[in-house]
């Protein structure tokens, strides 16, 4: 397993659930992870179990100093930075589930989500382009992953924080890629889009595993979903390891989806001809 060897990258919100599980991917692929989360115990965890290619540090990616002193860090002790994945994200119902519709939206509420969902991805793009241009990544080139949601391509009307963050950063996506390649910065940058991948996020909207109300909760969820199951974090991590890799060295202000074919039709499925 050698498609990132002696490659270096950062992974945002790494502790746990998609982030972590790319972590893995990356290491298992040969490559040396620096994990990242503002949950230091799981996020130390996380790293000590990847065995020596890992090691995890402490990021808020909404703290700007933050950025220029772990990443600087890492340059130093490993040469460059090849591979980041912005993936740290909230859905902005983690503390109050007071909705998020356009009606109703406290701005002080979508500035929260908006620090980390998007200036959070922003400030991630920004280091990365200035530490690339400085130190040029190994092999074809480096690479950023931007993990975005389907909620980014749609409307969400109770979730709009989320939705126009998601939005934003498949935006700001296209303008990094484009910018760098005007640049000649070594860097190509592309979205990932899922939707109902099974990590902890969903836990408040499902309650416990063994409680009452868990499978019906989530047979409702998956029943929108074509291919009828929620996705797995290991499957965000696969198309991960391809986007980081060279393998996609001609890919780049590209968006992926990754939503069991969601996105391929209209949520409202036409009646069966009888
Ligand atoms: P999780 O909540 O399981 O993991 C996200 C991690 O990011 C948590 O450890 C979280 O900590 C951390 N985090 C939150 N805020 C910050 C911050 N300011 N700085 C650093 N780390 C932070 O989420 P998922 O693994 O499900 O989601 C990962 C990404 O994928 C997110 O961007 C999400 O929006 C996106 N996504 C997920 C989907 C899904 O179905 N799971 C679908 C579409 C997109 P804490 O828990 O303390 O907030």
């Amino acid at each position: 397993m050698t498609r990132l060897s002696g490659k270096t990258a950062l992974v945002t919100g790494a502790a746990r659930g998609i982030g972590r599980a790319i972590s893995a991917a990356f290491v298992r692929e040969g490559a040396r992870v620096l994990l990242t989360d503002i949950r230091d115990d799981e996020g130390a965890a996380a790293a000590s179990a990847l065995g020596p290619l890992a090691q995890y540090v402490t990021l808020d990616v909404r703290n700007e100093a933050a950025w220029e002193r772990v990443t600087g860090a890492f340059v130093a002790a490993h040469g460059a930075l090849d591979i980041l994945v912005n993936n740290a994200g909230i859905t902005g119902f983690e503390s109050s589930m007071a909705s998020h519709d356009p009606e109703h939206i406290a701005l002080d509420d979508m500035r929260a989500v908006l620090e980390t969902n998007l200036y959070g991805v922003v400030l991630g793009c920004r280091t990365a382009l200035k530490t690339m241009r400085a130190h040029r990544p190994r092999g074809a080139g480096g690479s950023i992953i931007n993990i975005s949601s389907r909620s980014g391509v749609v409307g969400i009307p109770r979730a709009s924080s989320y939705a126009v963050s998601k939005a934003a950063v498949r935006n700001h996506t296209k303008s990094v890629a484009l910018y760098a390649a005007e640049e000649g910065i070594a860097v190509r940058c592309n979205s990932v889009h899922p939707a109902a991948i099974l990590t902890p996020m969903w836990e408040a909207m499902l309650g416990p595993k063994d409680g009452p109300e868990y499978a019906a909760r989530v047979a409702a969820i998956v029943g929108d979903v074509p291919l009828k199951r929620f996705g797995t974090v290991d499957e965000v991590a696969a198309l991960s390891v391809h986007l980081a890799s060279d393998e996609s060295a001609y890919t780049t202000g590209a968006e992926f989806t990754l939503d069991g074919g969601l996105l391929a039709g209209t949520a409202a499925s036409p009646k069966r001809a009888s």
